[in-house]
């Protein structure tokens, strides 16, 4: 088991900053969704990780807590992620990277 970054979607789509997407060193890892929290009657969008592509480094922690101030990136173990996104479809070109949720216990 080794740790991941996991975005609050609670936080995020409250700011929705996008600043920590400019950050990830890792391409395609921290994607960014218009239609995720819109079910639970958030207003804008949240940042989410493919948990498949993340390395662990925590910079994106480091940016969301003290450039953008809004503390909505925590470090856990993946296995104590209920829902994970991993990475569904990379295109380097005009398309940009989707990921799917699972169930990591499942996956
Ligand atoms: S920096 Fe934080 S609040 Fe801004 S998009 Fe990333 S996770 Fe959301
Ligand atoms: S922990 Fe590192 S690799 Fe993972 S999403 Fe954050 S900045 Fe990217």
């Amino acid at each position: 088991m080794y740790l991941v970054a996991h975005i609050s979607v609670e936080i995020c789509a409250a700011k929705s900053c996008k600043l920590c997407t400019q950050y990830c060193p890792e391409a395609n890892t921290i994607l960014y969704s218009e239609e995720m929290g819109k079910d639970e009657g958030f207003k804008y969008g949240s940042a989410y990780v493919a948990v498949d592509r993340c390395k662990g480094c925590a910079q994106c922690v480091w940016v969301c807590d003290n450039m953008a101030k809004n503390n909505a990136i925590k470090m856990i173990m993946i296995d104590q992620l209920s829902v994970a996104a991993v990475t569904d479809n990379i295109t380097y070109g005009e398309k940009s990277t989707t990921a799917t949720l699972v169930n990591p216990a499942a996956g």
